[in-house]
């Protein structure tokens, strides 16, 4: 066992503490990662406040993490001591359904082992993520970081990242496709890096006028201010083949349907309280509204390959661990400037 700082939750109102939890040495097939950098996405706060319902406490979130392997266990072929490597939003899964088969294993049958708040398959007990110095996962749920990719920047490509790549590639975005983006966040900027260099026309939909330099500037084509307004839904209806919805709370869906041209397909990605969709925003021009959860393994190694290739990496605002609090009551802000990401060498500080 190895003794390991990280930061919980102890309750859904309480902020984030100083916590100490004990990772365990490698089984056959693990590996021990000394933890770098943990990115902190809008589902860590989410979680830990009880958005999707009750939570067991202390939970320690953090599901984009980069670090390098620190030891291996019995029989770990793909891995050695010092290698640069990430860990997303699941650590493990069945192996045996239909969708783990085929690389998808965060649709699994019987659940994704969520990286935190999740339960291990073999021992019942809950996992804790990468607020901390260390972790232990299985070989076949680790990411190599390919060289090149630097690994504060890299890591919001474990969640955030990915969570964009996917969907773009599932619902066939094509080069000189007209993308939309709505809500210019942590996924929003990686949707609009990746569509840029996928070869779209990315069009950035927010709420914040103050975004606009830095939409630009990210390589989007254009910017529209879209709020409560139904003039922005006019002016651009019938514009977009497709549109990836970040936004972290709810918002009018019909008024960004009506932006599609026919046939055109919008994501959902964020997940904020329910709102009611038209039937006639879809049938009028035979869209589709559709949902994305983050992407497998497989498929996040081509992404992190992707990125290397094509010098795609996060925008970061690099944070000490006992700033997490703050960073928090600025991301319910929409003040992500565009992903905040720890630096664990803090935790010795903290
Ligand atoms: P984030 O960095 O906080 O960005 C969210 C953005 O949403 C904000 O910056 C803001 O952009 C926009 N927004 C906020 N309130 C809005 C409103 N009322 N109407 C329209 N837009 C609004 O969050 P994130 O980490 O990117 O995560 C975004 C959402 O995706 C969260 O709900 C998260 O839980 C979810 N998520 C889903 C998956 C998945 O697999 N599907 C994976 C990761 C995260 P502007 O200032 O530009 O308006
Ligand atoms: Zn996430
Ligand atoms: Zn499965």
């Amino acid at each position: 066992m190895h003794k390991t700082a990280a930061y919980a939750a102890t309750s859904a109102t309480s902020p984030l503490a100083p916590w100490t939890l004990e990772r365990r040495a490698p089984r056959t097939g693990e590996v021990l990662i000394d933890i770098r950098y943990c990115g902190v996405c809008h589902s860590d706060l989410h979680t830990v406040r009880g958005d999707w319902g009750p939570m067991d406490y202390p939970l320690v979130p953090g599901h984009e993490i980069v670090g390098h392997v620190a030891a291996v266990g019995e029989g770990v072929s793909r891995y050695k001591v010092g290698d640069a490597v990430g860990v997303g939003c699941f650590v493990d899964s069945c192996r045996a359904c239909e969708h783990c088969k085929a690389g998808e294993e965060q649709y699994c049958a019987e659940g994704m082992v969520g990286t935190y708040a999740g339960r291990d398959r073999s021992t019942g007990e809950p996992t804790q993520g990468g607020y901390s110095t260390r972790i232990t996962v299985h070989e076949d749920y680790v990411l190599r970081i390919p060289e090149g990719l630097p690994l504060d920047r890299a890591a919001p490509l474990l969640c955030a990242g990915i969570t964009t790549w996917s969907p773009l590639k599932h619902f066939g975005l094509k080069a000189g496709d007209e993308l939309a983006v709505v809500g210019l966040g942590g996924l929003g900027h990686m949707a609009v890096k990746l569509g840029v260099a996928l070869g779209a026309n990315v069009t950035v939909l927010s709420t914040s006028e103050g975004k606009r330099a830095d939409a630009l500037a990210l390589g989007a084509h254009a910017f529209e201010v879209v709020g409560k307004d139904p003039a922005a839904g006019k002016k651009l209806a019938r514009r977009f083949h497709m549109i990836l919805d970040t936004a972290s709370a709810a918002h009018d869906y019909n008024l960004y349907l009506g932006m599609l041209k026919v046939d055109g397909t919008m994501v959902l990605l964020g997940m904020p309280e329910p709102t009611l969709v038209g039937a006639g925003s879809l049938v009028m021009a035979r869209r589709r509204l559709a949902g994305s959860l983050i992407g497998g393994i497989r498929e996040t190694q081509e992404m992190l390959d992707f990125c290397a290739a094509n010098g795609v990496v996060s925008d970061i605002e690099l944070i000490d661990i006992a700033d997490i609090n703050d960073a928090y009551e600025r991301m319910l802000r929409s003040d992500v400037r565009y992903r905040f990401v720890i630096d664990a060498a803090s935790f010795g500080a903290a």
